[in-house]
C-alpha cells in the first residue's frame, strides 16, 4: 500500500519561511553552548591536574603537594592535598598562607 503524500500549500513555505530562521539560531547556540562547555571543562581539568593553585583573594600560587593535616583522622601527612594519604579522606578546601579557603576544582559542580 502506498503513502499518501499530502501537497505542499503556500501556507507550509510560509511556515517554514518563518521558522527556519529560528533552526538557524538555535542550532548556532547549540554549537556554541558546546564549545563553551568543552572549554569549562579543559580550565578545570588543567586546574585540577595543576602542581599549585592560586588563591582567589591575594592571588598566591598554593602547592598542591606537601605536608597536611587531615580533617577526619587529624593525622599529619606529607602528599596531594586531595586525599589523606592514612584514612583516605577526601578534602574540599585547603587553606592559603593569607588565611582564605582554596577550594580544590574538582570539587566545585
Ligand atoms: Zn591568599
Ligand atoms: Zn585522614
Amino acid at each position: 500500500m502506498a503513502a499518501q503524500q499530502r501537497a505542499i500549500t503556500k501556507w507550509d513555505a510560509v511556515l517554514f519561511c518563518l521558522l527556519f530562521p529560528l533552526h538557524v539560531v538555535r542550532g548556532v547556540l547549540m554549537v556554541v553552548v558546546s564549545v563553551a562547555g568543552v572549554a569549562r571543562h579543559v580550565r578545570r581539568a588543567t586546574r585540577a591536574l595543576s602542581s599549585t593553585l592560586e588563591c582567589p583573594s591575594c592571588g598566591e600560587a598554593n602547592a598542591t603537594v606537601g605536608r597536611w593535616t587531615c580533617g577526619v583522622c587529624h593525622a599529619t601527612y606529607h602528599g596531594w592535598v586531595g586525599r589523606c594519604g592514612i584514612c583516605g579522606a577526601g578534602c574540599g578546601w585547603f587553606a592559603c598562607t593569607c588565611g582564605v579557603a582554596i577550594t580544590l576544582p574538582w570539587e566545585r559542580p
